[in-house]
């Protein structure tokens, strides 16, 4: 079997975990701090927080905004549930915006659509590893008076035009255990605001600005230098990691842009795809439903992952709710039936990309 991801350490993150449990300093500490500065310059921002997950680190995102009740954020109905989850539990009210089939993701054209009076926040979903037009979503929040955070959980290194996702306004990032970049569970925050950094510092750690002063109701939303110590190494051969992706799904594109009813996913001109995702769409030209096109490559050996089977508001919990307002999205509608990930991470070989392109080619031939 070609699973879907591989989780895989190497000695330096052995070694480095090894050395804070000898140390005994196993909480929030030094370590954070240095991976919070290491990822920060990755990126190009002034500051990242660290947290203990990626949807913390969207709550928290919004929480510096200290929206309303009935304050909207627009985002996408194309992404994990996590993204939903923190604009509701941030107290603000979620509507959505279309999305493109170019990269999967909300532009500015559908943004401005689903943009009222109650609107606050922008919240584009950087999909699959490939950052949103952001030059366009952030001069439309300019011209609307509007915040803009980013959804980069799966995007940690995507850039258009050489500017990282997570610039652009407060970026948002995951470290869960099948994201290019891993601590187990954690998460960050980037801004280039050193107000909103300190604020978000202290919420961070119950409110404490210095020992034993309260300055607001806070949380524990603290990272681990256990956390760290995994997650550190990995930022030195990020790069490398990257490329191999990127080669990967190159590979996939040249033997899968011919086979009858699949579009294979493109970097978009100036943008950097870090490849979280290797995403083709099985379209009905392919002759094979989505779901028995999945079911196939399982019996033939190849993981392949549904992201996302429905759209993120399409179960009975978000029905009816005041703060989830729905309504059509043609494109994201037609898109999440089709879609299907295939394997692309580092750990692959030749062989096995050559195995993936000639199953995929064969499923549709037989159909
Ligand atoms: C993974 C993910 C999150 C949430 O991150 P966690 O670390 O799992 O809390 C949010 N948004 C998107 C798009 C994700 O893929």
């Amino acid at each position: 079997m070609i699973p879907i991801t591989v989780v895989e350490f190497g000695e330096d993150a052995e070694r480095l975990v090894l050395e804070v449990l000898r140390s005994g300093n196993i909480a929030q500490g030094s370590l954070v701090r240095q991976f919070e500065d290491r990822f920060a310059s990755m990126i190009g921002a002034k500051h990242a927080i660290a947290v203990n997950n990626g949807t913390t680190a969207l709550v928290a995102a919004l929480d510096v905004l200290d929206l309303e009740p009935g304050d909207e954020v627009v985002t996408s109905p194309f992404t994990f549930v996590a993204t939903l989850n923190a604009i509701l539990e941030a107290g603000a009210t979620a509507r959505f915006a279309d999305i493109s089939e170019d990269d999967f993701n909300v532009t500015a054209e559908t943004l401005a659509a689903a943009v009222t009076d109650r609107t606050r926040v922008l919240m584009p979903v950087h999909l699959y590893g490939q950052i949103a037009q952001m030059d366009e979503i952030s001069a439309l929040a300019a011209a609307r008076g509007l915040a803009v955070v980013e959804d980069s959980a799966q995007s940690h290194g995507s850039s258009l035009n050489g500017r990282h996702a997570g610039t652009y306004g407060l970026g948002s990032f995951s470290f869960y255990a099948t994201k290019n970049i891993t601590t187990g569970e954690g998460g960050m925050i980037t801004t280039d605001d050193d107000v909103v950094a300190e604020r978000l510092r202290v919420l961070r750690n119950q409110g404490m600005r210095a020992r034993y002063q309260y300055e607001v109701a806070g949380h524990n939303w603290r990272l681990t230098d256990l956390q760290a110590a995994v997650g550190l190494p990995q930022l030195d051969d990020y790069d490398d990691v990257v490329a191999t992706r990127q080669s990967n799904a190159e590979y996939l594109g040249a033997g899968l842009s011919t086979v009858r009813g699949i579009v294979v996913p493109a970097q978009q001109e100036g943008r950097r795809h870090v490849w979280h995702q290797y995403t083709i769409r099985v379209t009905p030209d392919s002759g094979v439903g989505r779901d028995e096109f999945v079911a196939k490559l399982g019996e033939r050996g190849i993981g392949a992952g549904i992201y996302y089977p429905k759209l993120v508001f399409d179960y009975p919990t978000y029905r009816d709710r005041d703060d989830v307002i729905i309504g059509s999205y043609p494109v994201a509608e037609r898109i999440v039936q089709e879609v299907v990930s295939l394997p692309v991470h580092p750990h692959l070989t030749r062989q096995d990309l050559d195995r993936i392109v000639g199953t995929v080619s064969s499923i549709v031939d037989e159909a």
